[in-house]
């Protein structure tokens, strides 16, 4: 299976180290190889301290980098079960299960069960610097937005107070952190 094609988020690193430790831990549960591969995101870490999923067929375990810095060895135990069930579902015909009933059997099995520390994450969304990117509008107002507006143009809520394309804001090119 052709496991490096699949497009990684920007930051995300491949750790290798902790791969072999997560391949390790699924050995033991399960007495199975884990065909996933362990990345540590740089920015995770305010909401969520893991994720797992699968892109065109390569299975991904992203953990927090930060969260791994100021966590407990019994949490990284913790949050690897947690992510690697996820994993087994995903495997064994439930991609969707979620943290439904099959999930909870298997927090009982492989005995997990705490959810990441919610003081940790909230440590970690406070030290997050956060972007701020200058729009203007044609008259010249600023707007500092947290993101790049996707789906949608926004116009100037000060030119007009519905959506008008004739104020339609623009990204000055400018974004700083605050
Ligand atoms: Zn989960
Ligand atoms: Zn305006």
């Amino acid at each position: 299976m052709p496991r490096s094609e699949a497009p990684l988020p920007r930051g995300y690193r491949p750790a290798s180290a902790l791969t072999a430790e997560v391949h390790a831990i699924y050995r033991s549960l399960t007495g199975e190889d884990c065909l996933a591969d362990v990345y540590l995101s740089p920015r995770m870490g305010a909401r969520t301290a893991g994720l797992y999923r699968c892109v065109a067929g390569s299975h991904q375990i992203v953990l927090s980098r930060r969260y791994l810095e100021l966590c407990t060895r019994e949490q990284i135990e913790d949050l690897v079960r947690h992510e690697l069930a996820h994993y087994h579902l995903a495997c064994t015909g439930h991609p969707r299960a979620g943290h439904g009933p099959l999930f909870r059997q298997l927090m009982r099995t492989w005995q997990f069960d705490r959810f990441p520390d919610r003081e940790i994450l909230r440590r970690i969304a406070a030290q997050q610097p956060r972007l701020r990117h200058l729009y203007l509008c044609p008259a010249g107002h600023e707007h500092w937005l947290s993101r790049h507006p996707k789906r949608r143009a926004t116009s100037c809520a000060l030119c007009s107070p519905t959506y008008d394309h004739r104020h339609r804001l623009r990204y000055s090119g400018i974004s700083r952190k605050e």
